[in-house]
């Protein structure tokens, strides 16, 4: 089966290291193995929107900056198409076809939305664009044919949701229409859903819980010297908690023997380390030292690249423009097929 891969990230904030294990680990692999059709890698602005639409101008000036965060994770633009969302109208047009597809109850059930609507404040307030978000996300990967979708893993609901329309769709007009997509989710179970660094949720760009790629390398070891603990671990002499500990959770998505050997000879591995702190004896300052070393070495040669791309902005721009482009042209075939198959094609008799 022919490859066809899509995923994006909204434009609400710069991205941060829940993104990077979360689903950038997993696009570079792709990108690297090189045996997909078509990759797209799209900038959700139009879904950005649909909790910030008084704060337009956030979303706007985000969007030049993730896609400075991709190409400085080494998303390389050659192999891979950036677009941004609101460039492929197709998209709004297929998402009022698939609506029709899908109960108020259903939408409402989503564990997704739920969370992030809590998250947002917006008890009896919720947008209806904010609610139908996951249609519209249906929208984005079926457009494009997409069968494999990178991502973390409160993204599951959503793809659960695609392949429900896609279903939905496929038996209502009775053709094989659209396709059915797989999540791709990490290997590595902490990285589908990294925690703040308070500890109490997702690291997300709107809970102000994150460390960013681009921050600079005292504002990220001043985020892991205060990040979220073990509260009962008071003394050095007391035994420590692992779990729930946002150090040892970050260790598990970064840590790599080979940094034992570099910045901490007397462990040998993880588990080495977590033995010690769970038996007492072992401060929160040694490992926290320990994780800013792993994360500074990771972090600089992104930091030091977005510094170059930072000079090119217009060329950015420009990549994004002409990817828009191409992107509507794909979509506008889908929606075509859509609508054949649907038999919203009163008028093509008068098409010559
Ligand atoms: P927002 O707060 O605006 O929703 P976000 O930080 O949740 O922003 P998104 O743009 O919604 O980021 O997510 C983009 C992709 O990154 C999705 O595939 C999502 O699953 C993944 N992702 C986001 N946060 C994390 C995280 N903390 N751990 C792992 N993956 C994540
Ligand atoms: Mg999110």
């Amino acid at each position: 089966m022919k490859k066809i891969i899509l995923t994006g990230d909204r434009p609400t904030g710069n991205l941060h290291i829940g993104h990077y294990v979360g689903s950038i680990q997993n696009r570079l692999k792709l990108q690297e193995a090189g045996d997909y059709e078509k990759f797209y890698l799209m900038i959700a602005d139009t879904q950005a929107l649909t909790d910030n639409a008084d704060n337009v101008d956030k979303v706007k000036n985000n969007i030049i900056q993730v896609a400075i965060d991709y190409l400085s994770a080494g998303i390389d633009p050659n192999k891979v198409t950036i677009f941004i969302q609101s460039q492929v109208p197709e998209l709004a047009e297929m998402t009022m076809y698939f609506m029709n597809l899908v109960t108020l109850s259903r939408l409402t059930r989503n564990p997704t939305v739920k969370e992030e609507t809590k998250m947002r404040g917006f008890t009896s307030s919720i947008p209806v664009g904010f609610m139908c978000y996951p249609i519209s996300q249906a929208a984005d990967i079926l457009a494009f044919d997409a069968n494999i979708v990178p991502v973390g893993d409160d993204q599951l609901p959503m793809i659960e949701q695609t392949r429900e329309i896609s279903r939905a769709f496929n038996s209502t007009y009775k053709q094989n229409v659209l396709v059915l997509p797989e999540a791709v989710l990490p290997e590595n179970e902490t990285c589908r859903r990294l925690v703040g660094t308070d500890g109490s949720a997702k690291m997300s760009k709107s809970a102000g819980n994150c460390i960013y790629l681009k921050d600079e390398p005292d504002v990220i070891k001043q985020k892991i010297m205060n990040a979220y603990t073990d509260p009962n671990h008071i003394k050095v002499t007391d035994p420590g908690k692992v779990e729930g500990n946002v150090v040892f959770e970050y260790l598990d998505a970064f840590c790599k023997d080979e940094h034992f050997a570099k910045y901490l000879p007397e462990y040998k591995n993880l588990e080495e380390l977590k033995v010690h702190y769970r038996r007492g004896g072992l401060g929160d300052v040694k490992i926290k030292l320990f994780l800013n070393n792993i994360m500074q070495e990771l972090l600089a040669p992104i930091r030091e690249r977005r510094k170059e791309l930072e000079k090119n902005v217009d060329e950015i721009y420009k990549m994004l423009f002409e990817n828009g482009k191409k992107a509507s042209a794909v979509a506008a075939q889908t929606l075509q097929r859509m609508k054949d198959a649907m038999g919203i094609n009163y008028l093509k008799f008068l098409k010559k």
